[in-house]
């Protein structure tokens, strides 16, 4: 069964978010808990909490098929010390806000080297991080996603997402979630079907399918590698639909949310429907 949904607003409170995706005909939704261009946020209140699970259950959308973005401004391999305490603090401030909302995961982008160390130390902070928010929270798995790898971001190899899960203590706990716009800009070819097979084929190779919790479907602006993060429609762009024709008649993408973050929001409905009429059966 595949989910798909989009980025809601959580404008007016987090409880809104379930029912903006429930109005689009989303069946998994992704949200920021906070003001994602912040550091500090009020606690969530417990009416709003209590809200959030029943317009989760109102939009009769499963907390598993729900997937919260951190802060913008999070940087995990932060090079320097005092600013990386302070990201690792957000990190498991929007850890514990998940789990009160009974949310199981958090997608985040892993970190940029600022070009102050090197990519081999930056991962290992990232995963140093990760593994420093775990012990301190319960039941929310840390999925990092994959990037164009822009400026001096990380994750734009599979081998860096290998890389942090591999130094990752509990790997139950530990996923990835896969930005089609930045797989196909970071390098990895997914304009053709046997394009998909052999990029999707290399990300079970390197990182496996068992670590992929979610998917962010998105078309691209940005040129085929060209390092640049620039999202468009999905019929739109340099990416073209069978990537997404793939992916929704593929095992390997079941049952996890697979959310826009599609450009126009006025035609999420119509993009969610087009993805649902790609599959085959
Ligand atoms: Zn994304
Ligand atoms: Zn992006």
């Amino acid at each position: 069964m595949k989910y798909v949904g989009a980025h809601t607003s959580a404008a007016g409170g987090v409880d809104q978010a379930p029912l903006r995706a429930m109005e689009i005909g989303a069946r998994a939704f992704a949200l920021f808990t906070k003001n994602q261009r912040q550091w500090n946020a009020r606690p969530l209140s417990a009416e709003s909490i209590e809200a959030f699970k029943a317009n989760l259950k109102k939009a009769d959308i499963k907390a598993e098929h729900v997937l919260p973005h951190d802060s913008y401004l999070i940087n995990l391999g932060h090079p320097d010390e005092e600013a990386l305490s302070k990201s690792r603090n957000a990190f498991l401030d929007e850890m514990q806000r998940c789990e009160q909302l009974g949310l199981p995961l958090l997608n985040f982008h892993p970190g940029s080297h600022l070009k102050q160390i090197s990519e081999a130390d930056c991962l290992k902070r990232v995963a140093e991080s990760i593994n420093w928010t775990l012990d301190q929270s319960n039941g929310v798995t840390a999925v990092i996603e994959n990037t164009s790898g822009q400026g001096s971001n990380l994750g734009f190899r599979f081998e860096h997402l290998a890389a942090i899960i591999e130094e990752v203590e509990d790997k139950s706990r530990v996923g990835v979630c896969l930005d089609t716009c930045h797989t196909f800009t970071a390098g990895y070819d997914l304009r053709t079907a046997a394009d998909c097979e052999s990029t999707f084929g290399e990300f079970d190779a390197v990182v496996g399918f068992q670590y992929l919790r979610a998917m962010h479907l998105n078309g691209s602006k940005a040129a085929f590698a060209s390092r640049v993060d620039r999202h468009h429609s999905l019929t739109q762009g340099e990416l073209g639909l069978d990537v997404f024709r793939f992916i929704m008649n593929s095992d390997h993408f079941n049952d996890i949310p697979m959310v826009l973050e599609t450009i126009d929001e006025t035609i999420w409905p119509e993009e969610i429907q087009l993805l649902y009429s790609l599959a085959d059966n």
